[in-house]
């Protein structure tokens, strides 16, 4: 029989300070808790504690996994350069990918993400659709080197993702398997304790077209989200919302003098106007090198993503730049503008006649401007970001904002890597074809933090029993006498029983055993002081919930198997 954790043995050194590089909670809370350190900008190690709760949600994927019969497996974590030509994916993904050279001269990279090593790993080897499908996974670290690694485990450079790559023989499989993966994925979240939502994404530089996010809802989430009460909900880079638009002011094209500062809030006052009357010009360099200037209603921004797949890695124009192309920063507009400028607009404002642009003068404007009449608009795309307030795609209502922590995310790929790399099989027709392709990631280790953000207070973590490091810590007031034979005791019978339990075995005073147990937060405390154990009775404490109760020693393990085991959802 296993003896239960001591406290004292426990590598776990807490800090009482909140440390200076941490910003958000759980960062906060992970490093003065003693479960992770900070090697390196986002290069953590992992103590042993946060460790326990990091094999926790990994056995949970993989019992998700096994029940939709993935397979887990592991490839290197060095990948050859080759394969990353082969997919088209070296000259595209950018500085986040590490390149290197062995000895040999040859390119190698760390993997951020494995489709080309999966791909290449089937590819000749899988040669009939009658061994198709075949979904295998992996549990391992990543390497991107991101330009803003923060928030501790939430952004890191290195961290811990399991990836999945599933290859069907027909878009039907494909969509069938996705769908597999999907299930699982909601699943895993919740029996993480995590409140996620699905939402539809960006499918990125992955590509491929259909994709959901699930997204940990929390105020410090980086990604910003908007749904309805429909069901729908999507990433704003994703979201294709309708936006509803204001006509400008004036029934014909003419100037208007407009001494105020440059900005649309100031240019909607002046005129009396709302924001959603006028017309926003953002001026970009696109990858192509053309000059375009796009034009946005008013209270909307440019979604960075959606024009990053119009544009490719555009830039925004230069002071020079604009000068050349005959724009005038504050005051730019589609008129007078030099004809190599590329006109776009987004499609909210395909039916608006009357626009308030800029007139490329310093201090003046042109109201009642009429697309197709006094200026032309070359393209018209989707290139706004949604936001709270336009209306749900699917049902109308207005939508409305959230943040989230993405933790993990889906996409079908369709035959991106497995034609671009050649891997096919043969179909029942003897003909040769590419895998239909699909790919799933979690991100572990942001979901471990993930979970801490959703879940503490101003004591510490609280640890939701799925995950937590241990189910419960024994908290002995005295470590010899009658105290301590009480602790000893309870310590084995919860052992016995199943229960993960440290006991708090230090010499040190209540209070600081209290606010350790507190900021660790191992689900139940059980407090054992003199008065209680000679009366025969333990005061048990609910971490979540603060509630006390006090529960006579013969019952304890009873007791807490009752609370505990539901809650495991195993
Ligand atoms: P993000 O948009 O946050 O940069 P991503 O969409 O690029 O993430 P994916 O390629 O979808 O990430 O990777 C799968 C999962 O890996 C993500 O859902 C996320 O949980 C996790 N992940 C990605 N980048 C990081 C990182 N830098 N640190 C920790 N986890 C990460
Ligand atoms: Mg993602």
């Amino acid at each position: 029989m296993r003896d239960y954790a001591k406290m004292s043995a426990t590598y776990a050194p807490t800090l009482k300070e909140d440390p200076v590089e941490a910003e958000l909670a759980s960062h906060k809370l992970l490093l003065r808790a003693g479960m992770i350190r900070r090697a390196s900008a986002g290069l953590y190690s992992y103590l042993p504690l946060a460790w326990r709760s990091i094999r926790k949600i990994e056995e949970v994927i993989r019992e998700e996994m096994e029940a939709i019969g993935a397979q887990e497996m592991l490839v290197p974590m060095v990948v050859p350069g080759e394969m990353w030509q082969e997919s088209g994916r070296w000259d595209v993904y950018g500085p986040e990918l590490l390149r290197m050279r062995d000895r040999h001269e040859r390119d190698l990279v760390m993997g951020p993400t494995h489709e080309e090593t999966f791909t290449d790993l089937v590819k000749n080897e899988l040669r009939s659709y009658k061994q198709l499908p075949v979904t295998l996974y992996q549990i391992q670290d990543k390497f991107r080197d991101e330009i803003r690694p923060r928030f501790g485990l939430m952004r890191g450079r290195e961290f811990i993702m399991k990836d999945a790559y599933s290859f069907d023989a027909d878009v039907a499989g494909m969509q069938k398997s996705y769908d597999e993966q999907k299930v699982a994925y909601a699943r895993i979240c919740e029996r993480c304790g995590l409140r996620a939502l699905p939402v539809v994404a960006d499918s990125g530089q992955i590509g491929g077209d259909t994709s959901v996010e699930f997204m940990a809802l929390a105020e410090a989430g980086e990604a910003a989200l908007v749904w309805c009460d429909c069901g729908f909900a999507a990433d704003v880079e994703a979201a294709r919302a309708q936006i509803g638009v204001d006509e400008g002011p004036g029934a014909v094209c003419e100037r208007v003098e407009t001494p105020c500062e440059g900005t649309i809030a100031a240019l909607a006052a002046f005129m009396g106007v709302s924001e959603a009357a006028c017309r926003k010009s953002f001026a970009i360099i696109a990858e192509d090198e053309t000059p375009v200037l796009c034009l946005l209603p008013g209270d909307h921004e440019l979604c960075e993503v959606k024009a990053e797949h119009v544009f490719g890695h555009y830039d925004a124009m230069s002071e020079e730049q604009m000068a050349e192309y005959g724009l005038v920063k504050g005051y730019m507009g589609p008129i007078g503008a030099d004809k190599r400028v590329r006109v776009v607009a987004d499609v909210s404002l395909r039916d608006s006649k009357r626009w308030l642009v800029g007139a490329n003068e310093e201090g003046w404007h042109i109201q009642g401007a009429c697309p197709g009449v006094d200026f032309e608009v070359d393209e018209w795309l989707d290139l706004a970001e949604s936001k709270e307030g336009d209306a749900c795609p699917e049902c109308g209502r207005p939508l409305k904002e959230a943040r989230g922590i993405e933790v993990s995310q889906v996409f079908q790929l369709g035959t991106k890597y497995s034609e671009a790399m050649g891997a096919t099989f043969m179909d029942e027709n003897g003909k040769e074809k590419p895998f239909q392709m699909g790919c799933y990631g979690i991100g572990v280790s942001r979901m471990l933090q993930a979970v801490v953000e959703q879940s503490h207070d101003e004591q510490g973590i609280v640890w939701p029993v799925c995950v937590a490091p241990y189910e419960v810590e024994v908290v002995p007031l005295d470590t010899r006498g009658e105290v301590w034979e009480a602790a000893d005791a309870v310590g084995r019978a919860l052992v016995e029983r199943g229960i993960e339990v440290v006991v708090d075995d230090r010499k040190e005073r209540a209070g600081v055993k209290f606010a350790d147990a507190d900021l660790m937060g191992f689900p139940y405390q059980v407090v054992l002081g003199r008065r209680g154990v000679k009366n025969g009775m333990a005061e048990v404490k609910d971490r979540k919930t603060g509630e006390r109760a006090d529960v006579p020693l013969a019952e304890v393990v009873t007791w807490l198997a009752e609370r505990i085991e539901p809650q495991r959802m195993r």
